[in-house]
This record gives structure tokens, sequence and C-alpha cells, in this order.
């Protein structure tokens, strides 16, 4: 008998399968147990050759019931359909590019944060060539009324971070997980981080940064895909490229990611300021800068 997945469960299924497409993941594989089984089973030396579906036939309902359903979903929310490539895919002039996603993005209303009383979406900001990328977790008041990354007191802040490395706030690229503000800045959850980070993902891919520096734990996590507190993700480097998706420089093979605390922490407790300026002296290295003459006396 045909098992049909209830409604509920079918649109997540079909919400998930569209979350990777976002992400540029476009092919599924679907693993059939019994040829699987079958395959295994020609594989065995004979002493082992037992009828493995016959020793276990609740498994065999349960690989059946699956293969039914996954045919149900197929059928009436024709989720595996491949969605068109992204529209900066194969612009090679990142400002054209990034002009691109914004107008993908729209007034976006993709995830709840769209009602929550946010002002304008804030997008990111900075040279779109840049060698050097800071994301942070979400946009806050200050944020939100001037539809800019990081403008408020933490803002200031993080431009000190900047210039202590010997750069200016123009010549890197700022942005952050979700581009909506979270309301009463709370953080934001993980279905709004789900739904809003691929535009973030095809930022990074255009840009092409040597080094991302993720600002504070809800930044790294969602960046790395890792559950790790802050003690754990610091003071290395990760390999990292945009979930799914690759450049359209064929020689850009990723960025080198760090790690370290977000302003706002260190706004809270300053003590910190000297292991995030260790932080961001193993950038310094790495992109073989200087701090300026004033910052190094
Ligand atoms: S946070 Fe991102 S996904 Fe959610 S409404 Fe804003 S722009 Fe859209």
């Amino acid at each position: 008998m045909a098992h049909v997945l209830d409604a509920d469960l079918r649109r997540a299924l079909a919400d998930r399968l569209r979350f990777y497409n976002e992400l540029g993941i476009y092919d599924f594989y679907r693993h059939d147990p019994l040829v699987a089984a079958s395959a295994a089973k020609a594989m065995v030396a004979p002493e082992h050759d037992t009828d493995s579906a016959a020793l276990q036939p609740e498994m065999r309902d349960i690989m059946a019931s699956r293969k039914s359903a996954a045919v149900a979903v197929v059928a009436e929310e024709n989720i595996f359909e491949v969605l068109p490539p992204k529209p900066e895919q194969g612009i090679s002039d990142p400002v054209a590019a990034l002009k691109l996603i914004r107008e993908d993005l729209g007034d976006c209303t993709r995830c709840k944060l769209h009602k929550q009383g946010r002002k304008q979406i804030v997008f990111g900001v900075g040279n779109p060539r840049a060698e050097l990328m800071f994301v942070g977790e979400g946009p806050g008041a200050d944020e939100d009324a001037q539809g800019e990354p990081f403008v408020g007191r933490a803002g200031q802040l993080l431009n000190n971070m900047i210039k202590a490395m010997g750069l200016r706030r123009e010549d890197v690229y700022i942005a952050n997980v979700v581009k909506c503000r979270p309301p009463g800045n709370r953080t934001p959850e993980r279905d709004e981080c789900e739904t809003c980070s691929p535009f973030l993902m095809r930022q990074i891919a255009v840009i092409k940064p040597k080094v991302v520096v993720a600002l504070g734990a809800v930044s790294a996590k969602n960046l790395l895909a890792i559950n790790a507190p802050m003690s754990e993700l610091r003071g290395r480097f990760y390999d990292f490229t945009p979930s799914g998706l690759r450049s359209a420089d064929s020689s850009w093979q990723g960025a080198k990611l760090a790690v370290t605390y977000h302003p706002a922490f260190l706004l809270r407790d300053p003590r910190q300021k000297g292991e995030a300026w260790k932080d961001l002296q193993m950038v310094m290295k790495y992109l073989g800068l200087e701090p300026p003459k004033k910052a190094a006396e």
C-alpha cells in the first residue's frame, strides 16, 4: 500500500530541499536500501549469505514505505526540480554581482524577521574586492536605522580594530548572518539564520576574501556549522568555502576563517580585548599586514 506523507511533513521536506537549492546544492541521490542490501548480500561469503529481508521483515516494511513516500513527495511537490543558476553566476565583476544578489534579495519576506519590526534590510558594506571580511550576527537598532552594519558603539570599536590592523573600514567588507534586526536584539533563531545565510554565502563567493573573521559565536557557528564554545573556536584558522557555492573565479579556492569576540561583547567585557587583538594579529600575519606606527608604539 502506498504510504503518503502528511502535509506538514511533506512541506517540511520541500522546504529543506529548497534550502539546499538556495545553498547551490541541486543534485540529490536517493539511497535505495533494498538495492544496497542486495549488493551487500552479493558480496558476502556464502556461509554468511542469509536472507536479510527474511530475517528483518520490519526493516523491509520501513524501506518500502520510505521508497513510496519519496515518490509521493516528488509527484506532489516537484521538489527535485533543478532551480535556475543564481543570477550572479558567471559575472566576474563583484560590484555587478553584489548588485544582482541585492536585487534577488528584494524586499525580503523569507523569514519571520521581516515582520518583527525591521526598518530596512542591512545588506553589507565595504570593498567588493576586499581581502578581509568581517561577519557579525545581525543588525542592531543603529544598523536598522541607518541600513549599514556595525555603525553603533560596537561598530566604532570594530572600526578601531580595523584601524589597529593598519586598514580602513572601506578596505574591508562587513556583513551579518541575518540581514534584518531581531526584535530587542535577541539572538537570531536557527531557522532565520538558515533562511538568510545563503545570501551571505553568495556575497562571500563573489567577494572572494582571503580571510573571513567571524565576530562572535553565532557567526562562527553558522559559518562553520560547528557547535563549540568560543574558547575552542578561537585561536586557529579554518579552511572555509561558502556552503554549496563555487566562486566565479576558479583561482579562488576559499578563504581562511578566524573567530574572535563580537565587539558588543568586548564593550561589555573589555578585559577580553587583548585576546581579540591576538586573533587579529594572527590574521594580520597571514595577510602580511603591519600595524600602523602609532598603534605599534
Ligand atoms: S533576515 Fe534575511 S531572510 Fe529574513 S527577512 Fe531579512 S533578509 Fe529575508
